[in-house]
């Protein structure tokens, strides 16, 4: 892979897991210094960092631990980043979870965990590291939000609100930084083929007494027109562009990457 972001440094939230470790291993792979954050046994972080290690055919990189929910944390973790790598050129706000339930029956616990990690982190992050980026005149500020920042589906208000929320942010951090060599940008994926996406086939299969292919086919895919999982690598590959150098016109923009689902 040509080395586009070689001499770069990149923070990944989320990064033990699915789209954020695909996120990671191709930054790497583009020449960047990363360091992950997230959750996970011992062994599945060793794997990560190992994987990413590959990729960028240097060191393991640093995993950071800190748990998204708490501001404190995760300050705390940009602080870490920036003297681990020396400073942080590019920020991807990836980690984020779900739950489902009608909105009479949503346990306040449930939305208040999904407001603090998919939307809340973000905004943390983001003021944390900005001022570095603008004072260098150069940064990438990528936030993982999703088809569902777009449009809306029911049973997933904290989800849906959170990721509303992430590209409103992004659009508005994106005007203040405008002329300032920084872009802050959101990817937008339909259902992505991740420990995230796959855990939601076998409760719709067991509740409707069906299939798990029948569960993908009619219900998941039912609202992707292309009938098929978005890959994690092909949402790395458009976050590697945002981040490229080549990308500096790109700015407030929600990028699709989703089969065609926000086109219906
Ligand atoms: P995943 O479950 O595979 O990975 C989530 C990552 O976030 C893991 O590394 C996990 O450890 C980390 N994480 C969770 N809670 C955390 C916390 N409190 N503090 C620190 N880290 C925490 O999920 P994924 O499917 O790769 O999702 C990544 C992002 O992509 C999420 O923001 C998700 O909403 C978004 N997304 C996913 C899909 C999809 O279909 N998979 C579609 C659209 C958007």
């Amino acid at each position: 892979m040509e080395q586009t972001l070689a001499g770069r440094t990149a923070l990944i939230t989320g990064s033990t897991s699915g789209i954020g470790l695909g996120i990671a291993t191709m930054l790497a792979a583009a020449g960047a210094r990363v360091m992950l954050n997230g959750f996970g046994s011992p062994e599945d972080i060793a794997a990560a960092r190992r994987a990413v290690a590959k990729a960028g055919n240097g060191p393991e990189p640093e995993h950071s631990a800190a748990d998204l929910s708490d501001p404190a944390q995760l300050r705390a973790m940009c602080a870490e980043a920036e003297k681990a790598l020396g400073q942080v050129d590019i920020l991807v706000n990836n980690a984020g979870i779900q739950f489902t339930s009608p909105v009479e029956e949503f346990p306040d616990d449930k939305w208040n965990a999904i407001i603090a990690i998919n939307l809340s982190a973000n905004f943390h992050t983001i003021k944390a590291l900005l001022p570095g980026m603008k004072a260098r005149n150069w940064g990438r500020i990528v936030n993982i939000a999703s088809i569902h920042g777009l449009v809306a589906s029911p049973e997933k208000v904290a989800y849906v609100a959170a990721k509303h929320g992430v590209v409103g942010m992004t659009k508005t951090v994106a005007l203040e930084i405008a002329r300032s060599g920084v872009t802050c940008n959101a990817i937008c994926p339909g259902f992505v083929r991740t420990p995230l996406a796959e855990k939601q086939v076998r409760p719709i299969a067991e509740k409707n007494g069906i299939s798990e292919e029948a569960a993908l086919a009619d219900h998941l895919f039912a609202k992707q027109p292309s009938k098929r999982w978005v890959e994690v690598e092909e949402v790395a590959r458009m976050a590697l562009y945002v981040c490229g150098p080549d990308s500096g016109s790109i700015n407030g923009a929600a990028l699709s990457i989703d089969g065609g689902w926000a086109a219906a």
